[in-house]
């Protein structure tokens, strides 16, 4: 399976190389640290080699490391109990690096965020996107990531980018429509302009990664369908991203649902993006009464429904969520996909799926492209 959360676009570093020698086990195991600590809030040394199934001694000198770089502190002591004096617990120190997100998934608007490594968004900011394309688009999204990155009061750990289209493990944006893109190097030009790792991402993975990062639960399986200029889907399977043979997983709003459907911009009628994106359902909603409304809010979820009935029976996916304009969609939306879903489905299947909204809201996208920084870079899910 490729791993897109695991490799290093930046300097094509693989984390996912199999058994490690015994100088790689420190790198390793300031992450697993880091990771029991950001999942299970501040501990003691004890409790923190308990949980990690390091030896107390390894836990010493790797809590050392992390507290003389800043990016775990004291934060208290343990409640007295009757084994002695009380532990010192460590924590995260949430603030000790910052991360530059952006969103390039709205046609009129870059949206970037900083991002801190508890995964909240301490500032925001926007950029008009002026309709550019090609070269000029991407150089207009470096000026604007290098003047954030001029902003920050906090070092800065990386930068992350998710997009629309097509993105490879190496961060080259292979097809974005959107913005015109044909192999455009994006993460490799954002490294070579503020200096630090750089990570490109489609916007749907993305988001489906700060999705499963925010679960209260952890599940295996979890796929995410993004309403936006297009319709696409990321899909997390046994806890890593699934990204397909050329990067395309997810790739569902050119599926055609309706033979005798309207034109889509691909050159073909009735692909499941000319039925469902958030521009045509805008246009659709916008001055009608509730009955209509109600109208093209089922038949939407309806087809969206069809597309999603082959992925779940495929892979037996339960768990659902849709990101999108909320103010678009509606309960009427998501209860038309998960009937279809259910009525074209083998029951075993289909009496267990459930689709709900994302719990991120609008910045679904913004944690995600910050989400493949924190995990690349510090192992935190
Ligand atoms: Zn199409």
């Amino acid at each position: 399976m490729a791993r897109l959360g695991t490799a290093d676009q930046t300097n094509g570093r693989s984390a996912t190389s199999s058994k490690a020698a015994p100088a790689d086990a420190r790198p390793r195991n300031r992450t697993l640290l880091l990771q029991t600590l950001h999942t299970n809030g501040p501990q003691s040394r004890a409790d923190l080699a308990r949980h990690s199934g390091l030896t107390a001694t390894t836990v010493s000198a790797v809590t050392a490391e992390l507290i003389a770089d800043g990016l775990i502190a004291e934060v208290g002591r343990k409640a007295i109990t009757s084994a002695g004096k009380p532990a010192t617990l460590l924590g995260v120190e949430p603030d000790a690096r910052h991360v530059v997100a952006l969103d390039l998934s709205d046609d009129d608007v870059i949206e970037a965020a900083v991002v801190n490594l508890a995964g909240k968004i301490v500032a925001r900011h926007s950029q008009a996107r002026d309709g550019e394309t090609g070269k000029k688009a991407a150089a207009a999204i470096v000026r604007f990531t290098r003047e954030i990155v001029r902003s920050l009061d906090r070092p800065l750990l990386g930068v992350g980018c998710a997009t629309p289209g097509i993105v490879d493990d190496h961060g080259v944006v292979l097809t974005a429509a959107h913005v015109k893109w044909t192999d455009e190097p994006l993460a490799a030009k954002l490294t070579a302009a503020v200096n630090v790792p750089c990570y490109v991402a489609n916007d749907a993975n993305a988001a489906v990664l700060a999705e499963y990062g925010a679960l209260e639960t952890p599940i295996e399986n979890l796929l995410l369908v993004r309403v936006g200029g297009g319709v696409g889907a990321g899909i997390v399977i046994g806890g890593e991203l699934f990204v397909g043979d050329q990067f395309a997983a997810g790739e569902i709003g050119h599926v055609v649902v309706d033979d005798e459907g309207a034109q889509c911009k691909c050159g073909r009628r009735g692909c499941l993006e000319a039925v469902v994106s958030a521009p045509l359902l805008a246009q659709r909603l916008n001055g009608v009464g509730e009955g209509d409304r109600a109208r093209h809010l089922e038949f939407s979820g309806r087809h969206l429904g069809i597309v999603l009935a082959s992925l779940v029976g495929a892979l037996n996916l339960s768990q659902i969520v849709l990101s999108g304009p909320m103010d678009l969609l509606d309960d009427r939306f998501r209860t038309a996909a998960i009937e279809t879903i259910r009525n074209r489905t083998f029951p075993t299947v289909g009496q267990h799926v459930d689709v709900r909204f994302s719990s991120l809201g609008d910045d679904g996208v913004l944690l995600g492209a910050a989400a493949l920084v924190l995990r690349n870079e510090l192992g935190i899910v």
